[in-house]
């Protein structure tokens, strides 16, 4: 049994309760590790740290910062393979997906966030004849970063790093669900020379460890990615506090499918929009809405496509799909299915969960599953399920599509599939939605704004975005 220890001050350090986590290894459903469930106290230790360390991280070049988060960038790389298979153990999902996109993009994170520590810039405003003002972006302090069990170190990195390059020092949390990677990344920024106290990783519940990062009076700012009601609690707690929050919340997320497409390519890429990682990516396209001329030809080679996905053990290759996340999310997801069935849908394949043996038979598996015959209001259509669920709605024209995909409380990403330029923009300029994706998804580029409109978050993060936010913007005018 593994015990997951906290990282505070650059030690591996034992914690004040003695409530402890189980983690689970979804693909068996046995525990391999447990965690502490950190208190306000160890919250306070982690705050000390970073506290102290602060005045000597803010203050060394930038070229220096540079340094470190590039060298935690090349040991990611270095440490790879053992990463990967730590991830999906943890989660469950498949090893092909942890080796070429989550490791693979944690590294980038550190490496793009350390290029932005040497080219971030401000701007400066001439008033004619009378004044200059310049912006000056300085780091906040010590800052707060809570993280989801979906994508593990790849969302925990996404926050880690910018906070760090602007000069933050950082009390992270990772899920409890999840916790094995950012427990080893913690090894790793050891090796990488960071400096103690720079990053406190604390493990624990949302309702202990997290509640105390939310609640503590000198945490300036926290950067969220989880659930809507989570982040609504949270904004509950640190708006009167006036921290600065940037919260990434839930999402439902518009699958666009006109009868202009290139039906190939929208079939291929819909299939891996609804289905890579279980279905538990924030960006996945649940909600397919499909031209109604093209409807019956998609369902069909869409079907079709989802019946030959592999479902199984994670670190089969050969599997396209592994175990979902935890026990209670399998019951969650079964409980939708069924919801489904009430509200009329008709199951066209999947719609249960998948009984495997061996080693394997208490692990936690659902087939990809396809609903036919809903309407684009009811609840299996609008509720965020955030795993292999997906429905195919027909839309009669533009106009009707929109109001679809604009239904509901969510706003995170949109796909279009259109090979007409003009409906393109015009269909993306309507959409209510943080991100747009045209005849492709989850095509990323760091530097672009990432997050979401209506309930699905406040903020945005990449590029300039997030370093904006991790920084304390003061202008200074100076008269002639
Ligand atoms: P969650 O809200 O249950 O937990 C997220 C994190 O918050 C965990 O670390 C948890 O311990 C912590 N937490 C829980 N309650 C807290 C509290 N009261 N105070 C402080 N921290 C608390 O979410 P989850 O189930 O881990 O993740 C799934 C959700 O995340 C889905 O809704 C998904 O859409 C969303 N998500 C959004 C994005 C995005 O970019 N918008 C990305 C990934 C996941």
């Amino acid at each position: 049994m593994i015990e997951i220890k906290n990282y505070i001050d650059g030690l591996f350090v034992g914690y004040s309760g003695s409530n402890s986590v189980a983690v689970y290894e979804p693909s068996t459903g046995k525990q391999y590790a447990t965690l502490p469930d950190s208190n306000s106290a160890d919250v306070e230790n982690a705050y000390q740290a970073a506290k102290k360390a602060f005045p000597k991280w803010k203050n060394i070049s930038a070229e220096e910062r540079f340094k470190v988060l590039e060298k935690i960038a090349h040991l990611i790389e270095m440490n790879h393979e053992r990463l990967a298979q730590a991830e999906s153990k943890d989660t469950g999902k498949p090893i092909w997906l942890t080796r070429k996109v989550d490791i693979y993009r944690a590294a980038a994170n550190f490496r793009f966030f350390a290029t932005a520590a040497m080219q971030f810039s401000s701007e400066s405003h001439h008033t004619t004849g009378e004044a200059i003002n310049y912006t000056l972006r300085q780091p906040i302090g010590v800052v707060g970063c809570i993280s989801p069990w979906n994508l593990p170190l790849y969302l925990f990195t996404w926050k880690i790093a910018p906070a760090l390059a602007a000069g933050n020092t950082v009390v992270a949390k990772p899920s409890e669900i999840t916790p094995m990677t950012a427990y080893l990344l913690a090894e790793i920024c050891a090796e990488a020379g960071l400096p103690a106290g720079v990053l406190n990783i604390v493990h624990g519940t949302g309702a202990s460890a997290g509640k105390a990062i939310i609640e503590h009076p000198e945490i300036k700012a926290v950067s969220f990615t989880g659930g809507t009601s989570t982040g609504a609690e949270i904004a509950r707690i640190a708006a009167p506090m006036f921290k600065k929050l940037s919260l990434e919340l839930g999402g439902k997320n518009p699958n666009l499918v006109f009868a202009d497409c290139n039906l190939d390519d929208a079939v291929e890429t819909s299939v891996r929009a609804s289905f890579t990682n279980q279905g538990q990516i924030c960006l996945c396209g649940s909600r397919i809405f499909v031209e109604k001329s093209i409807y019956d030809d998609f369902v069909g080679r869409f079907v079709s496509k989802v019946k030959a996905l592999k479902v199984g053990n994670p670190f089969d290759e050969n599997n396209f799909m592994g175990a979902v996340v935890s026990k209670p999310h399998l019951e969650k997801i079964a409980s939708y299915v069924e919801l489904a069935k009430q509200e009329g849908g008709e199951i066209a394949c999947g719609g249960n969960r998948l009984e495997l043996e061996g080693e394997l038979s208490g692990g936690w598996y659902h087939e990809p599953t396809v609903i036919l015959n809903l309407k684009h209001s009811c609840r299996t259509a609008s509720e965020e399920i955030f795993g292999p669920v997906v429905t195919i709605i027909p839309f009669e024209n533009e106009d009707e599509a929109l109001e679809f995909a604009n239904h509901g409380r969510y706003g995170l990403a949109a796909m279009v599939w259109t090979e007409n330029l003009k409906r393109a923009h015009r269909v993306a300029e309507k959409l209510e939605s943080g991100i747009v994706w045209v005849n492709c998804w989850m095509l990323r580029d760091l530097r672009t704004p990432f997050g979401g409109v209506k309930d699905s978050g406040v903020g945005r993060e990449g590029g300039n975005e997030v370093m904006r936010f991790f920084t304390e913007t003061k202008n200074v005018c100076i008269k002639y």
